[in-house]
This record gives C-alpha cells, sequence and structure tokens, in this order.
C-alpha cells in the first residue's frame, strides 16, 4: 500500500513514519500529479488556513475528489479534518465539504490548548488510545452518513465516512499503531 502524505506543512514526518511502522510504503508530495502513484492521502495536522490556500492553489481539491472516486483512502488528522469537513466554524476556512460534518476550530479553550486524553474506539475496545489533542477542533455535528469509531466523553473524535478516516486528535504522535491499521486494512484494503 502506498501512502502519500501532503508537504506543505504541518507534522509530515510523523505521518510518514506512522504509517510506515504499520507496514505502507510512504512518501511525501507537494504536487497533485505526485498522487497518481498513491493508494491513499494523509492530509497532516498543522494550520488549516495556510494548508487550505495550497490546496486550492495546486488543485488538490479536484484530485483528491478523484482519488475518493476512485475508491482510494484519505486519512485526516486535526487541521487536515477542518479541511475536509462540509462546515467550519470559528475562524472561517475554505474546506473541501467532502466529509458531511460541522466543526468548530480551536474548541477546548486556551488552557486545556493541548492535552492528552483516553479515546474509547469502536473497533478496538479492550483499551483506550490515548489521544493528543493540539488545539484541536470539536465536531459539534454529524452527518448520517458518518460513523463514529472514536470517542471522548461521548463526543467523536475519530470519524469515517466511506473511505475517509479522520480524527481530531493526533495518533501519529504515539506509537500506537492501531488507528494506522485500522485506515490501511479496513479502509483502504475493505
Ligand atoms: N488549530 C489548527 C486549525 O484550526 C489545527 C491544529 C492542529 O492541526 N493540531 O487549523
Amino acid at each position: 500500500m502506498k501512502v502519500a502524505v501532503l508537504r506543505f506543512q504541518g507534522d509530515v514526518y510523523e505521518h510518514l513514519k506512522y504509517f510506515a511502522a504499520a507496514g505502507a510504503e510512504t512518501f511525501s508530495v507537494k504536487n497533485a500529479r505526485e498522487l497518481e502513484n498513491a493508494d491513499a492521502l494523509v492530509l497532516p495536522g498543522g494550520e488549516s488556513t495556510t494548508i487550505s490556500k495550497f490546496l486550492f492553489e495546486e488543485g488538490f481539491d479536484e484530485a483528491i475528489k478523484k482519488m475518493i472516486e476512485e475508491g482510494k483512502g484519505i486519512f485526516a488528522t486535526c487541521a487536515g479534518l477542518i479541511l475536509l469537513a462540509n462546515e467550519v466554524f470559528g475562524n472561517q476556512v475554505k474546506s473541501l465539504s467532502l466529509l458531511n460534518i460541522s466543526v468548530l476550530r480551536n474548541a477546548y479553550g486556551r488552557q486545556k490548548d493541548s492535552f492528552e486524553a483516553g479515546i474509547s474506539l469502536k473497533f478496538d475496545s479492550e483499551r483506550e488510545f490515548t489521544g493528543v489533542f493540539i488545539r484541536a477542533p470539536k465536531i459539534t455535528r454529524v452527518g448520517h452518513e458518518v460513523e463514529v469509531l472514536g470517542e471522548l466523553d461521548n463526543e467523536p473524535v475519530l470519524v469515517r465516512q466511506g473511505k475517509i478516516l479522520a480524527a481530531t486528535f493526533h495518533p501519529e504522535l504515539t506509537e500506537d499503531l492501531r488507528i494506522a491499521k485500522y485506515f490501511l486494512s479496513e479502509v483502504c484494503g475493505g
């Protein structure tokens, strides 16, 4: 499985490492044409306003839609999730509207800008996943076609819609490969 990581801004290296550790062949892309060789794409965390401009200027919006039509997987972390959402509150961001959720940016307040918390995963409830939240958004609405796969305090933090898997937290900053493995085998392979 060849997994491309969008290389513009944000924690690119950590995603390359995370998916490689889970068994994928990983490479970074800065050009939409380079996606032709990819089976999946990762939109990393970072600053969604900055990444948004780049996405649209470089034609990644069309390339990502094409990938989904072709049945390829998209994994998104934090800012990446904001960029896929149908509706964004807080500071407005131009998003791709491919994931039927509403999000509120920087929703956890200043004192809790960054924190770690145990997440219950629907596909492996035996052990919690340590969620690293960094100026994270909150998912405030989930469309009926969206499946909630991870929750924090009964609120959705990991969601799936078809070939898209998106987290408000940063799995790539842990050594727990369960989310990468789920993405590779169930979302991309399934
Ligand atoms: N706060 C950032 C935003 O709204 C997201 C932060 C992150 O990706 N860790 O774009």
